[in-house]
C-alpha cells in the first residue's frame, strides 16, 4: 500500500488521484461507454456497453442477420457461440473450457443443474440451500423440490452453521445437493469455495456454487476446489448487456452421467437429424435447450474482448483497495448520519460490493442517483454499491462519499418524490 493512503492523516481526493495515476488498469475504462459525470456503481447488477458489442453488435445485425441471414447460423459460427463463449468464460473461473457452456438464464440453468445433481445422488431427498441465497435460488429449488415429489425436500443452513448440518449423521446423509454463492448478493459476504467445498464431498452431497457476484470480479478456481456444478450471470461483472446469457459449468467427472431435465433439441447429440427420440449429446453441450439468442451472444462474446490482457488478481487486488478505502472514507466523512457497514471489513471476507444499512435506505439511494451516484437498494434498509475495477477511477470513491454526505446531510431523501417505488430496484 502506498505511504500516502496508510498514513493515519484523513485521506485526501489528491491521494486517490495519485492512486489513478499508477493503476496499471486504469486504461481499461475507454473500452467502455460511460458518461464522464457519473458515478456508476452498480455494474453488480448491469455492467455498462462495452464500446466493443455495440461494434460488433452493429456488425452482426447489418451483415449477419441483414444480409447472410440463415447461411450465418454455419458461415459465421452462429452455431458455434455457446461452446465458444464459454471457452471464452472459462479461464475467468478457473475451469477447462470443455466443461461450460452459455445458454438460457441463471434461473434456468440452476434447475437443470439441481435435478441434475439430484439424479446422481439417489436415496437423498434433501435439496440445501444457503438459507439467505438470491431468491432465484431459492425458488428454482423449490420448484423442483415440488415437482419431484415423493420425499423431496428443501432445507436451509445459515452458512456459519452448515458444516455442523453436514456432520450431523441423520440430517447430513440426507442431503443430495448444496446449492451456495460464492458472494452473497446483499452483504458482499465472500466464502471460501475450497473449505465448504470439501465438507460438502465429506458428506456425499455435491457442490453447486452460483458465481453470478464473482465471475469476472474475483479469480475463482473450480477445477482446482473440485466443485461440481456451477452458474453464474452474463450480465453483472462480465458486461454482456441486459438479460444476456448465463453459463452453465460441469465438472468433467459428471459430464459422462449427468442428465439434463430439459431435453430440448439443442442438448441432442445430432440436432439435425431429427430424430424422434432424445440422446443426450456427449459432453456439455448436453445442457443446452433451445435455439441461442443470437444477439444477446454476440454481445456477451464482445464484451469479453474487455479481459484480454487483464489479471484477475489485478482486479481483485484493486477491487480491495477501493473496497477498503470506500469503507475508510465514509467511515472518516459520514460519521454519525445513519450508515451502519453491512459487509465484511475484512477484505478478505468480502466480494467485490460494500454495503451499509440506512433507516431510509431506499429513500437514499433514490436521491443518490438523482445526483448522479447509482448503486442500488436491496430490500429492506441496504444500500449496495458494486466495485468494477475495470472502469472506476479512486477519485470516483471521493465524488461518491461527498454526494452521499451531502444527501444525508440534507435530509433531502427525505422529499416525497424520493418515495416513489419502482418495480425495478
Ligand atoms: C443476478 C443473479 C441471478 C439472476 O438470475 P437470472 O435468471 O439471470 O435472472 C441469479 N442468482 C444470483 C445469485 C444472482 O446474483
Amino acid at each position: 500500500m502506498p505511504e500516502a493512503e496508510q498514513s493515519e492523516k484523513a485521506l485526501s481526493r489528491e491521494t486517490l488521484a495519485e492512486l489513478d495515476r499508477t493503476d496499471p488498469l486504469a486504461r481499461c475504462r475507454d473500452h467502455f461507454q460511460l458518461a464522464e459525470d457519473l458515478l456508476y456503481f452498480d455494474g453488480n447488477s448491469l455492467g455498462p456497453l462495452p464500446k466493443t458489442s455495440r461494434e460488433h453488435l452493429h456488425r452482426v445485425l447489418d451483415q449477419q442477420w441483414g444480409e447472410d441471414l440463415i447461411s450465418s447460423w454455419n458461415s459465421h459460427g452462429w452455431i458455434e457461440l455457446p461452446r465458444r463463449i464459454g471457452g471464452r468464460i472459462a479461464p475467468l473461473i478457473g475451469a477447462d473450457p470443455e466443461q461450460v457452456v452459455v445458454c438460457d438464464s441463471v434461473s434456468v440453468n440452476l434447475f437443470k443443474l439441481l435435478a441434475a445433481a439430484t439424479e446422481l445422488r439417489p436415496g437423498r431427498r434433501t435439496l440445501l440451500c444457503q438459507a439467505d441465497h438470491f431468491p432465484t435460488d431459492l425458488y428454482i429449488t423449490q420448484g423442483l423440490a415440488g415437482l419431484r415429489g415423493q420425499g423431496y425436500r428443501v432445507g436451509y443452513v445459515g452458512v456459519d452453521e452448515l458444516r455442523d448440518y453436514l456432520l450431523d449423521p441423520e440430517r447430513g446423509s440426507d442431503v443430495a445437493v448444496v446449492s451456495l454463492g460464492q458472494v452473497d448478493f446483499r452483504t458482499g459476504r465472500l466464502l471460501d469455495m475450497a473449505e465448504i467445498t470439501r465438507s460438502i464431498h465429506r458428506a456425499g452431497a455435491l457442490a453447486l456454487w452460483d458465481l453470478s457476484h464473482s465471475a469476472g470480479a474475483l479469480p475463482v478456481r473450480l477445477d482446482e476446489h473440485d466443485v461440481d456444478f456451477a452458474v453464474g450471470c452474463g450480465y453483472k461483472f462480465l458486461n454482456g448487456g441486459p438479460g444476456a446469457p448465463s453459463f452453465l459449468y460441469v465438472a468433467e467427472r459428471h459430464l459422462g452421467r449427468a442428465v439434463n431435465p430439459l431435453a430440448g433439441w439443442f442438448g441432442h447429440r445430432d440436432p439435425f437429424a431429427f430424430n424422434r427420440d432424445y440422446l443426450p449429446a456427449v459432453g456439455i453441450d448436453r445442457f443446452m435447450c433451445g435455439t441461442p439468442p443470437i444477439l444477446a451472444m454476440t454481445s456477451l462474446d464482445a464484451a469479453l474482448d474487455v479481459w484480454q490482457g487483464v489479471s484477475l488478481e489485478e482486479v481483485r487486488e484493486k477491487s480491495v483497495r477501493l473496497g477498503d478505502l470506500f469503507l475508510r472514507l465514509v467511515a472518516e466523512r459520514c460519521d454519525g448520519l445513519g450508515l451502519s457497514p453491512a459487509c465484511p471489513a475484512d477484505a478478505d471476507l468480502r466480494g467485490s460490493q460494500v454495503c451499509w444499512t440506512h433507516p431510509h435506505g431506499y429513500e437514499v439511494m433514490q436521491a443518490l442517483i438523482e445526483h448522479r451516484l447509482v448503486g442500488d437498494f436491496r430490500s429492506p434498509d441496504i444500500l449496495r454499491f458494486g466495485l468494477c475495477p475495470l472502469y472506476q477511477r479512486y477519485v470516483d470513491l471521493w465524488d461518491a462519499v461527498e454526494i452521499l454526505r451531502r444527501v444525508l446531510e440534507s435530509s433531502i431523501y427525505l422529499e416525497p418524490r424520493f418515495q416513489v417505488r419502482s418495480k425495478v430496484t
